[in-house]
């Protein structure tokens, strides 16, 4: 496709690489250390497509049928990360679909996730989901839980436990989002602080369409992006 073709989903996300370079400016951050995620649910595979001819290189997906379809369609010549609700039932199709998930929050999950990756031989990388608002419609553990679930899991040799994720609540103004992204960093230096062996928690994923500028000025390492790339959804 030449430049002048240039669909609006590729102008789309030149607009989501602009803001993000000026909130890294912002921050005195380095936009290269920042991944955006393109978040493609209910989006169909030729939308996906012009999304990646335009640069996009990780895909971030939130249901394992949904995904399993596209990734037979688009395969794995780009990054596909698991951004939803994993259920331990499914762990098993996660293992080998994704290349990262964003969302374990318990125990048994962590567990079902590194035994079925020992049976295929390989390491999942993996992060936190963690719930800082305590609202009950959201998934993820308590700051508690979590450093809890570190000190149980790190020992497990099929999973990396890489960092930290969070959706705070929804707010029509990002900067009231800014507390969340600001809780989810400390903790993560907690973490890092206690130097347990086999975690290293570099990696922030937090941000969305709406707030991601306020997330990479707190320190985010991945931005999760749907609708400013592919526009509304339509279910
Ligand atoms: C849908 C979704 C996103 C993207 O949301 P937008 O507001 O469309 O950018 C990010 N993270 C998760 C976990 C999602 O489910």
């Amino acid at each position: 496709m030449g430049l002048v073709e240039m669909s609006s989903i590729g102008d789309n996300l030149l607009r989501v690489l602009e803001r993000m370079n000026q909130a890294a400016a912002r921050a005195g951050r380095d936009p290269g250390e920042i991944k955006l995620v393109a978040v493609s649910k209910t989006i169909e595979t030729a939308r996906i497509r012009q999304a990646i001819e335009a640069g996009v290189t990780i895909l971030g997906e939130n249901y394992v049928q949904e995904a399993r379809q596209k990734i037979e369609e688009i395969g794995h010549g780009i990054q596909w990360h698991m951004v939803g609700h994993l259920q331990s039932n499914k762990a098993k199709y996660a293992v080998t679909l994704f290349d990262y998930i964003h969302s374990v929050d318990g125990i048994p999950l962590a567990r079902e996730i590194d035994r079925r990756a020992a049976q295929k031989g390989k390491m999942v990388r993996v992060l936190l989901e963690v719930n800082l608002s305590g609202e009950t419609s959201k998934f993820g553990m308590g700051p508690k839980a979590a450093m809890e679930l570190i000190h149980h899991v790190s020992a497990l040799k099929h999973i990396c436990i890489e960092g930290l994720m969070t959706m705070p609540p929804y707010f029509d103004e990002p900067e009231k989002a800014r507390p969340y992204f600001i809780r989810l960093r400390e903790l993560r230096d907690r973490i890092q602080k206690e130097g347990i062996e086999g975690v290293r928690m570099d990696e922030l994923s937090m941000g969305m369409s709406g707030d991601f500028e306020a997330a990479i000025e707190e320190g985010a390492t991945m931005i999760r992006v749907g609708t400013a790339i592919f526009g509304e959804r339509g279910y």
